[in-house]
């Protein structure tokens, strides 16, 4: 019979794996010393590899930011000498200095592994045939589900990004099982499909989907899984924590399970630091517990979640996260209001005549901040005007029931606004800054 668990780590009970996590809390601590940045900062903050008696012992540690990967670029976190590394990524660096994340051969190794576990998890096995839409190169989703689905075995097609039409010759000519898309690609896919007279039910075996990288509400999902006839799974990652591989939905599709063998999860208030009571939203805080080139300690990684209480009926004692609200920094503040772009989306996924494209506009007239919000329509008739205008009207309605702002909203043609390759812009903010 197929084993229920990828590895042994995955099955471990709580107090499993809080004893792990301690055990590997101690050697990170001390492998940590091998880092200029971390010595300078342990020596500051007057904390000592000997602090370390339990879990919470932690929090004695300062909190690692973006900020201090930027003014260490690109090689002053490392706690190895370089020649023990063998790859980096490295992240654009459009709002600062780029970031670097070092990794050694064992880390590599290890990172697979952690992929090849979610894929497990979700019913992937080596008689897939798994194929990638990620773009390749620093992005991580492009090795990183490279090399953790030839671990598990699956004949891998490294696609890369774009040029949809291949995408779907790949699929039937290589008879792809599972693809790897970020969620406004996999709506994209099933548009050249539809354009194309593929019924992905008949003229594919597609099956799973897994989708990251960018938040998208539980409609999203349905719809993706709806327009393509597969399961899709959230994948969370990041590239500061490896990239993909942090946190995988499993197959009950409620809340993401952290390895807690890799990281140590706290979620706390972006204001106060402090740690948030169980089960409320906060910042996500992780710690690497399963890293040689470059350990992050209380890494803040500016997503917003919760702890899921409870335990997952599917047997796993990891953590499971709740799906992410958006990052602190994708928050839109309008008129003093805080607005997240996921309320929006989920609002307008739940309108059947919406397609899945929109943009919200922040501007400034005479003086006043507006939100426009242009959404796709699928089939109306463009030109029935009454019904467009009612249909106007009710979305407005329930984004101001949620958002506590009227925005304008503005039913645009399908395919009118842009497409990005990459991951989906969503927001443009044109305000006057005063
Ligand atoms: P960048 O930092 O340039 O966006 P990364 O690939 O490292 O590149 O992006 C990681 C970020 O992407 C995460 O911190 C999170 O904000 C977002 N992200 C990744 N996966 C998900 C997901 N499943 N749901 C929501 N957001 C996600
Ligand atoms: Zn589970």
């Amino acid at each position: 019979m197929d084993k229920q668990f990828y590895n042994q780590e995955e099955g471990l009970s709580r107090s499993e794996i809080e004893a792990l996590q301690l055990e590997r809390l101690h050697s990170t601590v001390e492998h940590c010393m091998g880092s200029a940045f971390y010595r300078k900062r342990f020596a500051d903050s007057n904390v000592s590899v000997s602090d370390f008696k339990t879990l919470d012992d932690l929090r004695k540690i300062p909190f690692t930011t973006k900020q201090d990967l930027r003014d260490t670029y690109p090689f002053g976190m490392a706690s190895v000498p370089l020649d023990r590394c063998v790859r980096l990524h490295s992240s654009s660096g459009t709002t600062g200095n780029p970031t670097v994340i070092l990794h050694t051969a064992r880390d590599l190794d290890q990172w697979a592994n952690a992929v090849a576990r979610c894929l497990w998890m979700v019913g992937c096995r080596p008689e897939d045939v798994f194929q990638n839409t990620s773009g390749y190169g620093m992005f991580t989703g492009g090795l990183g589900f490279q090399y953790g689905a030839e671990r598990l075995g699956m004949l891998t097609v490294p696609a890369a990004a774009g040029n949809t039409l291949r995408q779907l010759k790949f699929f039937t000519d290589f008879g792809t099982t599972v693809v790897h898309a970020i969620p406004s690609y996999a709506a994209r896919i099933f548009e050249v499909m539809q354009e194309k007279g593929i019924d992905p039910r008949r003229d594919t075996s597609l099956r799973t989907l897994v989708i990251g990288a960018e938040p998208h509400s539980e409609d999203t999902r349905r719809r993706i899984e709806d327009m393509l006839g597969v399961k899709a799974y959230n994948s969370f990652g990041m590239s500061e924590m490896c990239g993909p591989g942090v946190a995988f939905e499993c197959k009950e599709q409620n809340g993401l399970h952290i390895w807690e063998d890799y990281y140590i999860v706290e979620i706390i208030d972006p204001d106060t630091l402090e740690p948030v009571p169980d089960g409320q939203v906060g910042e996500l805080v992780l710690t690497t517990i399963n890293r040689e080139a470059m350990p992050l300690l209380r890494y803040r990684t500016r997503d917003l979640t919760r702890i899921l209480p409870g335990k997952c009926p599917c047997g796993r004692e990891h953590l499971r996260l709740d799906r992410m609200k958006g990052r602190s920094d994708d928050m839109i503040i309008l008129k003093g209001v805080n607005i997240f772009p996921i309320q929006i989306e989920t609002i307008l996924m739940q309108f059947e005549e919406l397609a899945s494209d929109y943009l919200i506009i922040l501007e400034t007239l005479e003086d006043n901040d507006y939100m426009t919000v242009k959404v796709e329509i699928k089939d109306i008739p463009v030109d029935d005007y009454a019904k467009l205008k009612a249909l106007e009207k009710e979305i407005t309605r329930q984004l101001k029931d949620e958002i506590l702002i009227t925005p304008r909203v503005r039913l645009v043609p399908k395919d009118s606004l842009p497409k990005s390759e990459g991951k989906a812009v969503r927001v443009k903010d044109l305000r006057k800054q005063y």
